[in-house]
């Protein structure tokens, strides 16, 4: 019998100490309505509870774990680099090696500085920009969420949107004032701008596929305007790849819709599940950043070397079995074929997003191109599906606005069990 007794406890004490009792909004559970599971372990494709739940799980850390929980060979990779020390502050061999990694995958990515946060990265390529380019304002997606710095709180989505708050207090105006939002998808709205302030604009900022707005792929000709106005016009484009990357493809969305970005930022599976994230570009742009230029960006962790063996061990197993994102994405595509088919047999309306090994089931019955779309999605019907799935062992994103994800550990076996609790949720709410 499910129950989340201890969980419930827990949460309770931990209100105590921490704002909501968590240390990220959307942990909390509030937009489902209930009480969010405490987490004791995780292995593979499951996660498992502190009241003894096990649940196959399609959060993944919000992304992270591609290679699935506590994967043996980064586990015995970091047991190893724990005992030679966890934090120097100075240059190490496996910085490099990771950056040449890193730039395997993403040769767009000649230069690259390590970070310790997908917010730090988008912050910090957004410095880079402006210094470059000598503007102040930069242009970004509604619906599209880039980390949670000053600039980029501005008609953000994730945790954001589902908490119904379009900005956020504390946010400086004059800082939100050189932040343009534009609607996603919008290749008119975007030339339109670019034909009358284009040359003020130091940078386009993208999630080249959406993610948290639920999974939005870019319409074609979208990535493509992006590229033509920026580069006409002398302006940065920086692909926040921080959920994206890995995922749409080994070289994330770049290489699957086939577009160079100037910067690019990567969090996520780069860091294989430990605090690191990446932010890169051309040499011309990157090379602008101290010591090697101007502008000023720094961290006493970066470069961290547990999280960089992390990372490193994660892109490794990668690089050494480029069919693992043929795997992960064959496994999504008969999961969300199985959702589409279970959803048309109750005649619940569902479009069923997915760009590699990332999905969202959407509760609409047309397809959602944008936040406008994604927020006239039906709520109640995402909740009833969510707690259903929660309570018989499926662990989903607790938020409509939200992607989901695929690991190698995901196997026929988790797929049948998913569609079979899918069944009888998409039963409920028909
Ligand atoms: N960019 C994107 C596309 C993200 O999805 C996220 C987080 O989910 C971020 C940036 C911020 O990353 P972090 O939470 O590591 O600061």
């Amino acid at each position: 019998m499910f129950q989340l007794g201890k969980s419930e406890k827990a949460f309770n004490e931990a209100k105590r100490y921490m704002p909501g009792g968590v240390n990220s909004p959307v942990r909390s559970y509030r937009s489902v309505g209930s009480n969010p599971p405490f987490i004791s372990s995780a292995s593979g494709s499951r996660i498992y509870d502190i009241d003894n739940n096990e649940y196959i799980d399609y959060v993944l850390s919000w992304g992270p774990m591609i290679l699935g929980h506590a994967n043996p060979e980064v586990i015995a990779s970091l047991q190893e680099a724990i005992p030679r020390g966890t934090s120097y502050g100075a240059p190490t061999l496996l910085e490099t090696e990771l950056a040449k990694k890193v730039q395997a995958f993403m040769p767009s990515m000649e230069v690259i500085r390590l970070v310790n946060s997908g917010t730090e990265a988008t912050m910090s390529a957004l410095r880079v920009a402006r210094g470059y380019t000598g503007r102040d304002r930069i242009v970004k997606f509604v619906g599209c969420y880039h980390g949670h710095s000053d600039a980029l709180l501005v008609k953000a989505g994730s945790g954001l949107a589902t908490f119904g708050v379009p900005d956020s207090p504390g946010v400086p105006q004059g800082v939100a004032e050189n932040t343009i939002t534009l609607p996603y998808n919008d290749s008119d709205a975007v030339r339109k701008l670019f034909d009358e302030i284009g040359d003020t604009i130091a940078a386009i900022i993208v999630e080249p596929v959406a993610g948290n707005m639920g999974c939005v792929p870019p319409e074609p000709g979208f990535l493509e305007t992006l590229r033509e106005v920026t580069k006409t016009h002398g302006a940065v484009l920086i692909f926040d790849e921080v959920m994206c990357g890995f995922r749409a493809s080994s070289g994330g969305a770049q290489k699957r819709y086939n577009i160079k970005p100037d910067l690019t930022c990567l969090g996520k599976i780069v860091g294989g599940g430990m605090p690191l994230a990446v932010f890169g570009g051309s040499r011309e742009i990157m090379n602008q950043i101290a010591p090697a230029g101007p502008i000023y960006q720094a961290g006493t962790l970066s470069g961290n070397p547990i999280a960089v063996t992390s990372g490193l061990a994660t892109l490794s197993i990668l690089q050494r079995d480029p069919t693992i994102f043929k795997q992960v994405e064959d496994t999504t595509i008969a999961l969300c074929e199985g959702f589409e088919r279970l959803a048309a047999q109750y005649n619940v309306p569902v479009v069923v997003q997915r760009v590699g090994s990332m999905f969202t089931i959407f509760f609409t019955d047309k397809p959602v191109k944008n936040f406008e779309d994604a927020a006239a999605c039906n709520e109640e019907q995402f909740k009833m599906f969510f707690h259903h799935n929660l309570s018989h062992g499926i662990y989903y994103a607790p938020s409509p606005y939200e992607s989901n994800f695929v690991s190698i550990c995901h196997k026929s076996s988790e797929i049948e069990r998913t569609l079979a609790v899918a069944d009888e949720a998409f039963k409920k709410i028909s």
